[in-house]
């Protein structure tokens, strides 16, 4: 059995144009997770300059993001999955459960209209999650929901909904992390906001380093955050 890598991005971010165009190249798979009560009526691109904080701006060092219209939406994510990540990137300890809920089902029915597919994934917005949205999501038929905490073997979640990764694209042991998990013949999984690589070539380049490097991988192959869900608790 071949090692499996799965990758998520969050917010969909203008940047995420310049993201897929590297993973188109290296055919790796990816889950975008997507907000749609924030997204502009007309993609809007980058730009510096501006002091900006999210989630207003989605701006990141000053970075203003920008990000893509749901208008676009299926033609920039065509071929990838896609994931709710709430209506307006609502955080579930920051509102009553029931609205939060009623959020991430919004934005999930959209999704579902929009790429007329199942979406039964979820992201929680800053990685937040109580007990009680934790289970109202999975009530609602959610199959995961990842967080922000990073662990050493993702199949040791019990509880899919607040599905944890192995690390952030940017972690310095990244390379480490991955090498670890794949002696062990396991599932790698990371993610992470590409307005993060802000218009940085140098930041760009280490990720397609590292995309190329696992698709070079010839005892790994790329599978969808969704396809993890079956290995975890085991
Ligand atoms: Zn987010």
């Amino acid at each position: 059995m071949k090692f499996k890598v799965a990758q998520c991005w969050d917010d969909g971010v203008y940047t995420d144009i310049r993201l897929i165009g590297i993973l188109r190249e290296y055919g790796a798979k990816a889950t975008f997770n997507l907000n749609p009560g924030n997204a502009p009526e007309e993609t809007r691109g980058t730009s510096w300059g501006r002091f900006c904080e999210p989630p207003k701006h989605w701006g990141y060092r000053g970075f203003d993001a920008g990000k893509i219209a749901v208008k676009d939406w299926k033609r920039v994510y065509a071929g990838f999955k896609v994931a709710s990540h709430c209506w307006k990137h609502e955080v579930a300890d920051r509102v009553p459960a029931g609205e939060f809920v009623e959020a991430a089902v919004k934005a999930r029915k959209l999704l579902e209209d929009i790429f007329e597919t199942s979406c039964p994934g979820f992201a929680w917005p800053c990685g937040i999650s109580t007990p009680e949205t934790v289970k109202l999501l999975k009530e609602a038929g959610f199959a995961y929901g990842r967080t922000t905490r990073n662990v050493d073997d993702v199949t040791a979640c019990r509880e899919t909904l607040t599905l944890d990764s192995n690390c952030h694209f940017a972690d310095n042991k990244f390379r480490e992390k991955y090498m670890r998990v794949r002696e062990q013949g396991g599932i790698f999984y990371f993610w992470g906001h590409s307005y993060e690589m802000m218009d940085c070539e140098g930041l760009w380049d280490q990720l397609e380093q590292k995309i190329r490097f696992i698709s070079e991988d010839p005892d790994a192959e790329w599978v969808d955050v969704i396809d993890l869900v079956p290995y975890c608790g085991k």
